[in-house]
């Protein structure tokens, strides 16, 4: 920079002027156009009602955007690059042009509007620039709405304040920077900000018209050889729309919003007319953010360009004129703009030894003026030869002269006193303003602080809703299992009612059994008797055959003796031999006779004594098996009562987690209730907040100081109860959890019951198995048993022949009894028939025994069946049970992950965000090579962040 440029010059605020095409609305209503052009070559005037306007520049409905852009603004970004300030805004009704001007169509070639080619045309130059320059660009981009800065690329922020720098230049304070290092980068984050904006509010068109969007380019730039630093802001305003609010038909809460809008609005007049008028000394910045943010734009130091846009149509004309009027009054503001550089020592050192020289000069003056006043007070007349030049004071104090145009009033006959004052006043006016800057970063802090509150609202909402969702689901689940606990009490019943059956069952059979022991002592009483009768029978009949054997022996002694007596007789006598063998005859046949009845009688006696002993074994086999069965029952009922219990259990544990469930809802409700009385609170703060932020007057800042105290104070409140309410949170995820260990305890038991009933089913099986084996002895048995009957029909025929033999035997030794033969032989029939009875009335015995047995087979494998789909169900009921243990566990657990990742993102959300890295670029850097080549310089790849700086020259 040259050393003339240093010093500030003055520059009148350009402003240009843009009709817009007549649009399809105002030619379908027949308006017409009241603008008049001239129709020379002049581009800066025209007529609007017989009434001239001149203007730096006036475009006419048929200009194209290039055309404005390379007339209007072209020329900022060699002054934003060469570390001035530069402004463009547009000024104008709702659909006056405004937007199309300053953004149009993005990415059109031809549409596109100044911002995306100011962007490119920054870029381009940079890369054609000198090689040894480094950049840094950082772009911001808000909108006003209600004088409320809300940041578009951070939807966090939505009332920032507006501070002032050392140098008191205002900034807006906290407001997110973007440093880029290609225009994509600066079209993506206007892209970002568009379409946060778009999100943010309902009606677009009406938003847009109501608020004024900023974009912001802040360009830094330092030459690396002499450590030069230059700076320039170039700020980009598509203002809210000039109309007036009746014409609008705004009513209610709009109303309210188009008065703030005007209100901005008015206050920008106000500061036109103030600057336009040499008399007024106070400028009302301060009456609006907008004001603020523009207060170097307007009067300051900045290159500023207003464009005025405008509709012909005859239906706006009063519209159009005021609009007229407003760039008017703006053409005469005047700014005064100088390069913004950050000095190196060097500069600095070379500007302290100017003003030494300047400040001896100055001292010398002083000295002579003294001198000449001193001669003056003592009544002297000095001659004006003598008198001191005081065009060399003016020469001296040009250098002050931005103090001397602030103050005119003070650059004459100013005491100490007043001068006192006025620095107080400055001073207390300082503060004031400081005081007031505060309160508006308070005030920015709050509505912050209210936003996340909202979010946090928003999110406790969800959570709500979310957990309400959880309670219909846990309360259609406790439905289910109090269904699930019904049907198990009905099988409970069943299984009683069965079990009851067997218990009788049970009876009957002791009462059988008692009934069969009694019999059988009665029966083991008759053997006993028999078994007397037999032996007394068995030592009769021995004692008969001895008898007999003895009376043969004696019979054949006698017979032989007295056969030999006989002989001896008939030899001495023969006389009568007749006589003598009938005697003999008759005595023979009675002994026969009472032998066979005495054989008969064994043999009945036998038949008897066996059938009895077979008989008792039946029994005990009987016996035996009743025991078994009375067994298996006993069995079955310990398990069926293992099973009550159990049943039991789960009942009670299912009762406390209904009785859980419960006092969750409750818990819930009452968050509910406390996040209402939060939401009432809140709304009610904001609205306090919101008036707050409107009185402005100095005299109100008691009451405002008052207001936000109570405001923090019931915003702490607030953080209070969120706290509480967090702990509460906290304690219904440890209900939770403790819901959980509850849930994974009842697992564990009915894990255990399980393995209960696995072991169980297996004894179960077993006992099957048995049975089958039972079975199949009872078959063998029944084998063994027809084996024994054909071995007795053997033993029957045997018998029956060894009769024969024998009988045949006693004919054969007493060849002469053949009259008793028919007699013998029925008495034979009769007692083989007898047998006969008797043994087919055992063998009738054995059979019915037999069937009885059959009988009862189906019923025991009927029992076992039952046994064993009872076995099944409470398998299934087991598993099911465990399934739906499973999917509580995994209910729970996704419960306590969404509570995690809640809590997670809270924390996460308080840590705020993350800072920016700077990505600088190079002047003289082709974009592409074709480029670099262009702009004659080596190309250099420079990827670089704050920690790396790589360089690869080709
Ligand atoms: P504002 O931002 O002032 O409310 P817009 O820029 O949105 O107005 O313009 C309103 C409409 O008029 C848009 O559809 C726009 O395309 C059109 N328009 C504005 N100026 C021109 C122009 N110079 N040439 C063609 N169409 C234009
Ligand atoms: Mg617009």
């Amino acid at each position: 920079m040259s050393e003339e440029r240093e010093i500030p010059a003055e520059d009148s605020i350009r402003v240009v002027c843009r009709f817009r095409p007549l649009n399809d609305s105002e030619e379908r209503a027949g308006s017409k156009c009241i603008v008049k052009f001239p129709s020379g070559p002049e581009e800066n005037c025209f007529s609007v009602g017989g009434k001239v306007y001149l203007f730096d520049k006036v475009f006419k409905p048929s200009a194209t955007q290039e055309k404005v852009y390379n007339e209007a603004a072209k020329s900022i970004v060699s002054d934003v690059l060469a570390g001035y300030n530069g402004t463009i805004f547009a000024y104008g009704q709702t659909s006056s042009g405004k937007t199309h001007t300053m953004e149009g169509v993005t990415g059109d070639p031809i549409k596109q509007g100044i911002i995306p080619r100011i962007v490119d045309d920054i870029f381009n130059h940079i890369y054609s620039m000198e090689v040894n320059l480094e950049f840094h660009i950082k772009v911001s981009y808000y909108e006003i709405y209600l004088d409320k800065i809300r940041d578009l690329l951070d939807v966090s922020k939505v009332n920032l304040s507006v501070h002032e720098d050392k140098n008191r230049v205002p900034y807006v304070k906290g407001v997110t920077e973007r440093f880029v290092s290609s225009p994509e980068d600066v079209f993506e984050v206007i892209e970002q900000g568009k379409s946060n904006r778009h999100i943010a509010v309902t009606n677009m068109n009406e938003h847009s018209s109501r608020s004024h969007s900023v974009f912001l380019i802040n360009v830094k730039q330092e030459n690396l050889e002499n450590q030069k630093k230059l700076s320039g802001k170039l700020y980009l305003v598509d203002l809210a729309g000039s109309e007036k609010v009746s014409k609008t038909g705004a009513e209610g809460t709009v109303l309210d919003e188009a008065k703030n809008i005007n209100k901005s609005l008015s206050a920008l007049g106000n500061v036109i007319s103030a600057l336009a008028d040499d008399k007024k000394t106070h400028i009302p910045y301060r009456d609006s953010k907008l004001t603020r943010i523009l207060q170097e734009s307007l009067g300051g130091n900045a290159r500023t360009t207003i464009m005025i846009c405008c509709s012909p149509a005859s239906f706006n004309e009063a519209e159009t004129k005021s609009t007229l009027e407003f760039g008017r009054r703006a053409k005469t503001v005047k700014n005064v703009v100088c390069v913004n550089e950050e000095l190196t020592a060097e500069e600095w050192k070379r500007r302290y030894e100017r003003e030494k020289e300047k400040n001896a000069r100055l001292k010398g003056k002083i000295e002579k003026l003294e001198v000449e006043l001193m001669r003056w007070r003592a009544g002297e007349t000095v001659n004006v030869e003598e008198q001191f030049d005081l065009l060399d004071i003016t020469e001296v104090t040009l250098s002050n002269i931005d103090v001397l145009l602030e103050k005119p009033e003070t650059a004459n006959n100013l005491t100490m006193a007043s001068v006192d004052e006025r620095a107080f006043l400055e001073n207390e006016c300082e503060r004031l303003y400081q005081q007031l800057d505060d309160k508006d970063e308070e005030i920015n802090q709050q509505s912050q602080h209210v936003e996340k509150l909202k979010e946090q609202i928003i999110e406790q909402e969800e959570v709500i809703t979310s957990s309400r969702r959880d309670y219909e689901y846990l309360q259609m689940e406790v439905t289910r299992i109090q269904e699930e606990n019904e049907n198990a009490k009905a099988e409970v019943k069943e299984v009683l009612q069965a079990l009851e059956e067997l218990a009788v069952n049970y009876d009957q059979k002791t009462l059988e059994i008692d009934l069969k022991n009694k019999e059988i002592d009665a029966l083991n009483g008759e053997l006993v008797q028999r078994q007397i009768l037999l032996n007394s029978a068995q030592s009769k009949l021995h004692q008969m055959e001895d008898m007999s054997a003895h009376q043969k022996k004696r019979n054949s002694e006698i017979l032989s003796s007295l056969l030999r007596d006989i002989s001896e007789v008939g030899q001495a006598l023969a006389a009568d031999p007749n006589e003598m063998k009938l005697n003999l005859e008759t005595s023979c046949d009675k002994l026969e006779e009472e032998f066979t009845i005495a054989r008969l009688f064994i043999s009945e006696i036998k038949a008897e004594a066996k059938i009895v002993s077979q008989r008792c074994l039946n029994l005990e086999k009987f016996q035996q098996e009743a025991n078994q069965k009375i067994n298996e029952h006993e069995k079955d009922l310990s398990v069926c009562k293992l099973l009550i219990s159990q049943y039991e259990a789960r009942i009670k544990s299912l009762q406390e987690t209904i009785r859980e469930a419960e006092n969750k809802k409750r818990a819930l409700e009452e968050n509910v209730d406390a996040l209402r009385g939060e939401c009432v609170k809140l709304k009610a703060a904001e609205v306090v907040s919101a008036v707050n932020a409107e009185e402005k007057q100095q005299a109100a800042f008691e009451n405002l100081r008052e207001a936000h105290t109570k405001q923090v104070s019931a915003l702490r409140d607030e953080i209070a109860e969120k706290q509480g309410l967090i702990n509460e949170l906290q304690d219904t995820n440890q209900k939770l959890a403790l819901a959980h260990q509850q849930m994974t305890t009842d697992y564990e038991k009915l894990r255990q019951g399980e393995a209960e009933k696995t072991t169980k089913l297996q004894e179960l099986l077993l006992s099957h198995e048995r049975r089958e084996q039972a079975r199949k002895d009872f078959k063998g048995l029944e084998d063994t048993v027809a084996k024994e009957l054909n071995t007795l029909h053997a033993l029957r025929k045997l018998f029956v022949q060894d009769l024969q033999a024998r009988m045949k035997q006693s004919s054969s030794l007493e060849d002469f009894e053949d009259n008793g033969e028919s007699l013998a032989q029925k008495q034979k029939n009769y007692f083989l028939e007898n047998n006969l009875e008797q043994l087919t009335k055992m063998h009738k015995q054995l059979v019915r025994d037999n069937s009885v047995l059959r009988c009862e087979l189906p019923k025991l494998e009927k029992r076992l069946r039952t046994t064993m789909e009872r076995v099944k169900l409470l398998e299934t009921a087991l598993k099911d049970a465990k399934e739906g243990a499973m999917q509580d566990r995994k209910r729970y657990q996704y419960e306590m992950d969404r509570i995690k990742e809640a809590v997670r993102q809270k924390s996460l959300a308080r840590r705020g965000p993350q800072a920016q890295i700077a990505k600088p670029i190079r002047a003289g850097q082709g974009q592409t090579p074709f480029k670099a080549a262009a702009a004659g310089s080596s190309p250099r790849l420079i990827v670089e962040d704050r920690s790396i700086r790589r360089v690869a020259q080709s």
